[in-house]
């Protein structure tokens, strides 16, 4: 943790000035908190307890102290930004406020896909938006997680986006457009903004008026060869699609390869999207529409959701 009470009742912050050793206790719970120097984790303070505190509930890792710190810093050049917002009615602390309204969760860590859904609305209901910014365990790859799916925002002007940190390299990055394959492999686009820029600006991109972006994918002609093999290796994804084949008289292997054009689709959720509150399905079908009509099968050319509804 970056704030304490000091012997004089003054919150300190250690993204600004390190104070001199002295008796230091939690915001949130009043216990007795550590100043601690390493040469490997920047200034922290550390509960001597963490038993009676309901807020604070783990050590923080190297980058994700680092990182609310560089943050901070960028953050209140341009904005008022306050680190690790006690929060006592959602009984929660917010790694950043910024502007009193807007959330930042630094995630380096994995958590329950309960717990994200019981911070997310708690946000929410108390007005405040929150942006779930990824450290690097987080990242995504080739895949996407069931973590990162509830991760994921989306706007008409770049799609499904999520939002990475990047400790080293001193960057905010928006992965955009994000889609998926039949493969589960997912496209995307990627833009970086440094921490000395302004951060809000680029945070709020994703619903600004822009050029449309946009990339080619090519089709995959062996699809049916990996369907084939998923089926041998019984995926319950690719026997669920061959039952619903077999309904309707068909089976997957017969069909063409062009019948699973578009192969690049709309990311989905059995559950919903937990960050996701807008009603996706007129998108769906605009997506879908737009490929019916295309003539060339072999390749396929993404946009932004806004695109396919006009
Ligand atoms: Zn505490």
């Amino acid at each position: 943790m970056l704030a304490a009470f000091d012997e004089e009742g003054k919150l300190v912050n250690l993204a600004e000035a390190v104070p001199r050793k002295q008796h230091f206790t939690c915001p949130a719970c009043g216990e007795a908190v550590r100043l601690r120097h390493g040469s490997v984790m920047r200034p922290h303070f550390a509960h001597i307890s963490l038993q009676n505190c309901r807020f604070y509930s783990e050590n923080e890792s190297a980058e994700h102290l680092g990182l609310k710190a560089e943050l901070y810093k960028s953050f209140s050049a341009f904005s008022l930004v306050e680190v690790e917002k006690l929060l006592p009615e959602l009984g929660q602390i917010a790694d950043l406020m910024v502007n009193e309204k807007l959330a930042l969760e630094v995630q380096c860590s994995r958590l329950s896909k309960e717990r994200l859904h019981e911070r997310t609305q708690a946000y929410l209901e108390h007005g405040c938006q929150v942006r779930w910014l990824l450290g690097e365990k987080l990242w995504l790859d080739r895949t996407l997680t069931s973590l990162q799916r509830d991760l994921l925002y989306f706007s008409a002007n770049m799609g499904f986006h999520l939002w990475e940190l990047d400790l080293d390299r001193r960057c905010l990055r928006l992965k955009y457009l994000i889609y998926e394959d039949w493969h589960g492999h997912v496209h995307y686009l990627v833009k970086e903004c440094p921490f000395d820029d302004n951060l809000l600006t680029f945070l709020r991109l994703p619903f600004i008026k822009q050029k449309m972006a946009s990339y080619y994918v090519k089709m995959d002609q062996q699809l049916l060869t990996y369907i084939q093999r998923q089926l041998a290796g019984r995926n319950p994804h690719w026997l669920k699609r061959q039952e619903a084949a077999y309904l309707k008289g068909t089976n997957l292997l017969s069909l063409d390869v062009a019948a699973f054009y578009p192969q690049v689709r709309p990311l989905e959720s059995e559950t919903g999207f937990c960050q996701i509150t807008q009603d996706l399905s007129n998108f769906y079908t605009a997506f879908f529409q737009y490929y019916r009509s295309q003539e060339n099968k072999s390749i396929q050319r993404l946009y932004p959701p806004a695109f396919y509804e006009k």
